[in-house]
């Protein structure tokens, strides 16, 4: 077969395969209809979060304080806790459109870690920050410490800029005795048993480090939003629209909100699930949380296409006869599997057959190959479908009809149709005339959130310290 895969090729299939993948087209279709009802009770859990502390969509305060004005300026040193990586980087800023510098490192995550204990995660970073210091020569005293930004990518309550008490750990992490506790000050200590030279600032979502770093060279950015492993958007709002926060700082203050949309919908209401995306859950280690993140995160997709392998191949449809050992593992396929495979351009999609030898252990036929192409298109399509409904929620929710959302996040930035695809769901959601010039809202690769969004945000936070605002 060679791409792109016609019509023609799909009524050469067998009936019975021809007729399969009727039936996922189908499951997995997601109407312009349904896209705006998920949309409009996804503005009902966003306002409730606002409303209420333990809404489903938490609606977390940031304590961001309003948008940067481009003159923040220092040296930072930033640290985001990933899920394959520990990135420590030195970021010196010097004004919107300036040259920034960055230093970084990636220090890995071992398998360990990840489900281990509380205290060998915070050690190791609080030894990898010591170590790029260190080698970085980047100096620091007791009495004029350097200055961190904690990109800490997971659902936190924050008191204050400086603190964050992870609610649950999501994206497939499991590090016991964390859940519940304060992120900032676990690592605070962790640093202190070691003496090192720094103080932390601010702990940061990525979703508003990626709006923030954005803001600062692009005013026009109204949403920061990942689409990577996890999925979440965080906008400004103003403090008079918290209802749940009590606080003495006037209505009129932006506040910049982490809004956790991944859980929308744990209560089942809308999202078209399949028997895969319920199989998922089940099996996932937080069943019945993040409801909306298993059908459009990266850390997802790859693992729904191989769950409906896994059943084709049981129901004898596929790869009949082959050793499916391979196939058995959790987790095998990522986004870059599925991207590769929609945009295999190699002469009989010869790629996309050594992909299935190498990952999965099949020597796919050419029926297959159409098969298993279609099928890549079906869920990253949902999966970029889905993924407008709460930026669009967001915008009907605050009356935004223009701007720039700053997306990040490897099925943002790997995956060749996401942007289109994403675009052209949020024309059929927000009703824009199909003859349109130009998209009114529009999706943008955000800047780098972790980094210098982190080192801008503690900029912001120094300042309004030393001006003597909270
Ligand atoms: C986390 C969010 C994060 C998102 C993208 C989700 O699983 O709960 O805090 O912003 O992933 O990384
Ligand atoms: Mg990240």
């Amino acid at each position: 077969p060679q791409l792109p895969i016609d019509q023609a090729d799909i009524d050469s299939l067998s009936p019975v395969l021809k007729e399969e993948l009727e039936r996922l087209k189908s499951i997995f279709y997601v109407s312009t209809r349904k896209l705006i009802e998920i949309s409009e009770q996804f503005e009902k859990e966003l306002q409730d979060g606002l409303d209420n502390y333990g809404s489903n969509i938490s609606m977390n305060v940031t304590w961001v304080l309003g948008w940067p004005d481009g003159h923040e300026c220092g040296n930072f040193l930033t640290t985001d806790l990933g899920g394959t990586n520990l990135r420590v980087c030195w970021i010196k800023l010097t004004e919107r459109h300036g040259e920034t510098n960055v230093i970084q490192q990636e220090y890995r995550l071992a398998d360990e870690l990840k489900t281990g204990e509380s205290d060998a995660l915070f050690d190791f970073i609080a030894t990898s920050l010591g170590d790029f210091i260190e080698k970085h020569k980047l100096g620091g005293t007791k009495e004029d410490p350097l200055k961190l930004g904690f990109t800490f990518s997971y659902p936190a309550h924050q008191d204050y800029i400086d603190h964050g008490k992870l609610v649950t750990w999501t994206k497939g992490l499991e590090i016991k005795g964390v859940e519940g506790e304060d992120a900032a000050g676990l690592l605070r200590q962790a640093m202190a048993k070691r003496d090192l030279p720094i103080h932390l600032v601010a702990l940061i979502n990525d979703t508003t480090g990626a709006m923030i770093a954005s803001a600062y060279n692009d005013p026009e950015t109204i949403v920061g939003a990942i689409f990577g492993t996890g999925c979440n958007g965080a906008y400004m709002e103003d403090v008079g629209s918290i209802h749940k926060l009590k606080t003495d700082l006037p209505d009129d203050t932006p506040m910049a909100i982490n809004c956790e949309y991944g859980a929308f919908d744990n209560a089942h209401n809308v999202l078209p699930r399949t028997e895969y995306d319920i199989q998922i859950d089940e099996e996932s280690p937080k069943p019945g949380e993040q409801a909306f993140e298993k059908m459009s995160a990266g850390l997802y997709l790859g693992e729904i296409y191989r769950l409906v392998v896994v059943d084709l191949y049981e129901k004898g449809l596929i790869f009949k006869d082959q050793d499916a050992s391979k196939m058995r593992n959790p987790y095998i396929l990522d986004t870059g599997f599925l991207s590769g495979i929609e945009n295999d351009t190699s002469p009989g999609m010869a790629d996309t057959k050594r992909a299935f030898i190498e990952k999965l252990g099949f020597e796919a036929t050419p029926e297959q190959l159409i098969f298993s192409q279609k099928l890549a298109e079906y869920i990253a399509v949902r999966g970029a479908r889905l993924c407008t409904c709460g930026i669009a929620a967001i915008c009907r929710k605050k009356g935004i009809k223009k701007g720039h959302v700053a997306a990040d996040g490897s099925v943002a930035n790997k995956h060749p149709n996401f942007k289109r695809r994403w675009a052209n769901a949020m024309g059929e959601v927000l009703g824009w005339p199909v003859d349109r010039k130009e998209d009114p809202i529009t999706i943008t690769s955000a800047e780098d959130g972790s980094g210098i969004g982190a080192a801008v945000i503690a900029a912001m936070t120094l300042k309004r310290e030393k001006e003597g605002q909270t």
